[in-house]
């Protein structure tokens, strides 16, 4: 007997990067400088008696955290088990099994997956030969939604302002604007979501430390954020974790910046000793480089025999292989610049 399954998902295989166990991870863009202080408090201090009840629906006091942390009101704010979450959410609340969704290529990974795993099409367009993104091959796919990352991962470069804002004016749909970085950028873009078509993700993963915790978050026009709520079901952050974010989001910003400032003077080092090795990084807004080097997956696969895990890609368009190297504390980066030296001898 064959046991039910969906045929469209007869060809997803389950998300697994080369995540053997290494003493230095560096594959993951996460902070590896710490965790917060008032978060690490919260968790030591909340009583057992907050796993023993349900959480309070939509999560309304790390919504008041979020738009104090971003200065919208609450009514503009949708939360969720990390931006992965929140964007499966949003791609559930607008669009139906059949429908195109478009984004840059390369872009996040797990775009073609949301896309699959919702009986969604879509079209990516590659970034252009600046990497900025092609507002009008964007356009020209129709797709319901666009999907764009800025900084992007895993290039870590930025869509112009002008590209964002002609994109926003232009689309016919959704344009889903990923921040997951914008707290190691130059410039946000979290003020385009006054607009009534956009929505923009941002996440507690990444700068602030917290991506065990799974927690990400969603601003935008209270219509949209309505609907995503409605895809998004009422308890999906734990109690635990709403605690622990609103916390980090009241308390920690100073830690975090710091932190921040700290992964970008160290990319900054990093992208020299790369230099040093005769590898040009791509110009980076993010708390990780990108490499390019051909035969990249086989060298990531040496330096992991060195116990050092990076990000290999494959034949990315307009790229080709390359590495994605995240920046942690400076001796984790020798241990990698150690082991890539090693490798391309
Ligand atoms: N967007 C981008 C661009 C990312 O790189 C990531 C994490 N890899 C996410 C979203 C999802 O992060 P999380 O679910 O931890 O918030």
């Amino acid at each position: 007997m064959s046991l039910p399954s969906r045929a469209s998902y007869r060809d997803i295989p389950l998300y697994s990067p080369s995540k053997v166990k290494c003493g230095v991870d560096l594959s993951d863009n996460t902070n590896l400088f710490g965790m917060p202080p008032a978060a690490e408090r919260i968790l030591r201090e909340t009583a057992t008696a907050q796993v023993s009840r349900y959480p309070v629906g939509y999560a309304p006091d790390l919504k008041q955290a979020v738009a104090r942390y971003t200065g919208v009101d609450a009514s503009r704010v949708t939360t969720g088990c990390g931006s992965d979450d929140v964007i499966d959410s949003t791609l559930r609340a607008f669009l139906e099994p059949g429908d195109v969704i478009a984004f840059p290529d390369p872009t996040f990974v797990m775009m073609s997956y949301f896309a699959k795993v919702n009986g969604l099409r879509y079209a990516a367009v590659p970034l252009k030969a600046d990497f900025d993104i092609d507002v009008d091959g964007l356009l020209a796919t129709g797709a319901k939604l666009i999907y764009v990352c800025s900084p992007n991962n895993p290039t870590g470069t930025v869509a112009s302002r002008a590209a964002l804002e002609r994109l926003m004016d232009a689309a016919p749909g959704i344009v889903l604007l990923d921040e997951a970085y914008a707290e190691f950028a130059r410039e946000s873009h979290l003020d385009l979501a006054s607009r009534p078509n956009v929505l923009v993700t941002r996440t507690l993963s990444k700068a602030f430390g917290l991506a065990g915790l799974r927690v990400g978050y969603a601003v935008g026009n209270p219509t949209l954020i309505a609907e995503v709520e409605k895809a998004r079901g009422p308890y999906k952050v734990t109690g635990l974790s709403e605690r622990i974010a609103a916390a980090a989001l009241s308390e920690d910003v100073p830690w975090m910046k710091a932190r921040a400032e700290e992964a970008l003077a160290i990319r900054a080092r990093l992208v020299d000793e790369l230099g040093k090795l005769g590898l040009k990084t791509l110009p980076s807004e993010a708390n990780f480089v990108m490499v390019p080097l051909p035969g990249a997956p086989a060298v990531a696969e040496r330096m992991r025999q060195r116990d050092v895990n990076v990000r290999a890609f494959q034949g990315l368009k307009g790229i080709g292989d390359a590495l994605r190297i995240g920046c942690a504390p400076w001796n984790q980066i020798e241990a990698a610049l150690g082991a890539l030296r090693e490798t391309l001898r």
